[in-house]
């Protein structure tokens, strides 16, 4: 039983002045598995305080002093990677082949920012006027549960690379993982003030921060819904806002696609992570008279994903977070039933053996039409829906009818005629056969999946203010 009863602020694990105990619980098992004391808002006030006093100081480090402290940073999490993993494995039911890939980004993000930052011009000349991109202060970051520490490491790089301090508020049902990654970023020895993390609720710690004139900029990670509690709250005092929200990803599959592989891609692209990522292939567009061909493949693909202890090496599928997860995609399940999808695997309940954990049936929809609300609303669990096409120009209209616009996906042995759809696909990132983007890329959403952009030089712009000065002298200059 992991007891977790410190905050970090100040550069020092300190004890919370709030009382509140939330139980943490294996999704695998059901078992209560650590216990976290909530921050409350005096906590939160205090890690702000801490932040805008190191912010006098820090935000005048050279960017080598900066580029060494992230280089620090990499070290550190690099040092933990195998608690990393399992801390992901057992707190939140991510399995032991998913796990790895995002400790490793973790990692490396702190390094390609250290990348970014050594190249990048903080002074233009813009005609007469000198343009200076300053650090814009302390920072309010809010994480989800789903890859909580991934999130902590990219904004916080972003955050140490401009030049600005952070007050972290991670989900409060990560405090295992956030624990764990509160020690490296502590062995990295950082200035003390610079890196603040209070877990608490969003209702208390993260309405706090959204609240709080002392902060300059939030940058958030999670669902639509909350993203926009907090713009709404963040407009009083006109904080910078950064949001990383929900999505309902297209997958096209075009006519001249290489089944073989776009099927069992399709189905990674829904299910990886249990069907718990902001960008999971959701919705598949495939041609009408290929349907037939697509089901029978998917069923047959389905049965290489077992799903069961994501500490198996050969798991590909574990349990959804925590109980009100699993009922939340019953529902959705159940949903697609009533209004009328033909359900082609999966369905309602555990699958069998697996009742002592929140574990779902992966399960595929076809005949899924675009007014269904499984095609509709993120689902966050391995639900998929296959849509039907006649045209590529139906296709992408059925691509882009939602709400989101954070990932989109395309199957085709014809790379231009796939780049040419891509053109006209709403959102922030299109992969074209399943090609991984490039980590320096920036990351985030066209519509309501949010506002602004993460990783590389996009991302670091984010943390920085713009001055034009004019009528200046360098320092230094001869009288
Ligand atoms: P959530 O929106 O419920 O919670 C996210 C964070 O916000 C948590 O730390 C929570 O405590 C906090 N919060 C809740 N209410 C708040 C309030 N009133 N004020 C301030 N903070 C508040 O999301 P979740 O369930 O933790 O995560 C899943 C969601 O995150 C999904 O919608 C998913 O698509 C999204 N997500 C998006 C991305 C992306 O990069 N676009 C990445 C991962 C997850």
């Amino acid at each position: 039983m992991k007891i977790i009863d410190q905050l970090y602020i100040n550069g020092q694990f300190v004890k919370p002045h709030g009382t509140e105990i939330q139980d943490l619980i294996n999704p695998s098992t059901k078992e209560i598995i650590g216990k976290v004391t909530l921050a409350n808002e005096q906590d939160t006030r205090d890690a702000i305080a801490a932040a805008k006093k190191a912010f006098k100081t820090f935000k005048n480090t050279s960017v080598e002093e900066r580029a060494q402290m992230l280089q620090r940073l990499h070290d550190a999490v690099l040092a933990r990677t195998e608690e990393l993993n399992q801390a992901f494995i057992e707190e939140y039911g991510s399995t032991a082949m998913a796990a790895p890939s995002f400790t490793d980004i973790s990692a490396k993000n702190f390094l390609l920012t250290k990348e970014t930052v050594e190249e990048f011009e903080f002074t233009k000349q813009i005609g007469t006027a000198k343009v200076v991109l300053e650090p814009l202060g302390v920072v309010g970051m809010i994480t989800p549960w789903n890859a909580n520490y991934t999130y902590i490491t990219s904004k916080l790089a972003a955050a140490i690379a401009a030049g600005c301090t952070a007050v972290i508020k991670p989900s409060e049902l990560s405090a295992i993982q956030t624990r764990l990654i509160t020690e490296c970023l502590h062995e990295a020895n950082i200035p003390a003030g610079v890196i603040n993390i209070v877990t608490g609720t969003g209702a208390v710690v993260g309405a706090e921060i959204t609240r709080h004139p002392d902060i300059a900029m939030i940058s958030f990670t999670g669902s639509t819904q909350v993203g926009k509690i907090i713009a709404r709250g963040a407009v009083d005092t006109m904080k910078r806002v950064t949001l990383e929200l929900g999505g309902k990803s297209p997958n096209i599959m075009l006519d001249d696609a290489d089944l073989n592989h776009a099927v069992p891609l399709a189905l990674m692209l829904c299910f990886g992570n249990n069907g718990q990522t902001c960008m999971a292939g959701t919705r598949l567009i495939v041609p009408e008279h290929r349907l037939e061909e697509v089901k029978a493949m998917a069923k047959a693909a389905l049965h290489s994903f077992k799903v069961g202890d994501p500490r198996e090496a050969d798991t590909a599928i574990g349990p959804v977070v925590t109980q009100k997860q699993y009922d939340n995609v019953q529902r959705y399940i159940r949903l697609g039933i009533e209004e009328g999808a033909e359900l082609v695997a999966g369905g309602e309940g555990h699958p069998e053996g697996l009742e002592h954990g929140y574990f779902v049936k992966p399960t595929i929809f076809a005949k899924v039409t675009r007014n269904m609300t499984i095609a509709k609303e993120e689902i966050f669990g391995p639900v998929l829906s296959i849509l039907t096409y006649k045209t590529e120009e139906e296709a992408v209209e059925i691509a882009n009818d939602t709400i989101y616009g954070l990932a989109a996906y395309i199957s085709s042995t014809n790379l231009k005629k796939a780049s040419q759809i891509a053109s006209q696909i709403e959102s922030g990132t299109v992969m074209i056969n399943g090609v991984m983007g490039d980590m320096s890329a920036p990351f985030g959403g066209f519509k309501q999946s949010g506002i602004g952009r993460e990783f590389g030089v996009y991302g670091l712009e984010e943390y920085l203010e713009t001055k034009a000065i004019s009528g200046y002298e360098e320092a230094g200059s001869p009288e």
